[in-house]
């Protein structure tokens, strides 16, 4: 957990302090939730820091407050069982297209998401119970969700999966800007969202 958190902000998925992960340890009959505390950057993740709560949100362990979309991440291992990993980031391409009339291309050569449309959901005030709900409802059938006007969200079986979906579609995502830029070329019709 704390080398991923480190990692995907070297990587410049979670600028600043923005972004959040978290993994599912079963237990019992239940699980509990590692998760990347409030107001503290990715960069500073360490084992002191992270806090682990139990399925309904209540800390077991840890010093500080949870993750400010700790209910997103509850709502989502609720809706989806098989899921151990999500991840919630910044990325700046990626999170471009989501401030943007223009949806992200599914690029061919460019590996391949299992479920390649890319779902997007309407825009709700960032740690509030709203978009806890539309983004757990986008994601039911979806591993990947654009969070229009501010980032993106994936899941995975595991975390590592959850990762490697939201640096593909940042890849994707900075992949298209740049061809747009050189081509100058419209990005097709077919691809934009229906405004
Ligand atoms: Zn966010």
């Amino acid at each position: 957990m704390v080398e991923i958190a480190n990692q995907i902000y070297k990587n410049g998925l979670t600028p600043g302090k923005s972004g959040n992960i978290s993994i599912k340890i079963p237990c019992n009959i239940n699980y509990k939730i590692v998760i990347s505390p409030s107001g503290v950057s990715l960069k500073n993740i360490n084992l002191e820091n992270v806090i682990v709560i139990d399925n309904e949100g209540n800390k077991l362990e840890g010093h500080g407050k949870p993750s400010s979309e700790m209910n997103m991440h509850l709502e989502i291992y609720k809706k989806r069982r098989e899921v151990s990993g999500i991840v919630h980031t910044h990325s700046p391409y990626a999170t471009g297209f989501s401030f943007s009339g223009e949806k992200i291309p599914h690029l061919e050569g460019f590996g391949k998401i299992i479920k390649p449309y890319l779902n997007e959901i309407n825009y709700a005030t960032p740690g509030s119970k709203e978009l806890a709900k539309i983004a757990s409802n986008g994601l039911e059938k979806e591993d990947i969700l654009i969070l229009k006007n501010h980032g993106v969200l994936a899941i995975g079986t595991n975390i590592d999966e959850a990762v490697l979906l939201a640096e593909f579609i940042e890849n994707s995502a900075k992949t298209s800007f740049i061809a747009h830029s050189l081509t100058h070329e419209p990005i097709p019709a077919h691809l934009k969202h229906s405004r």
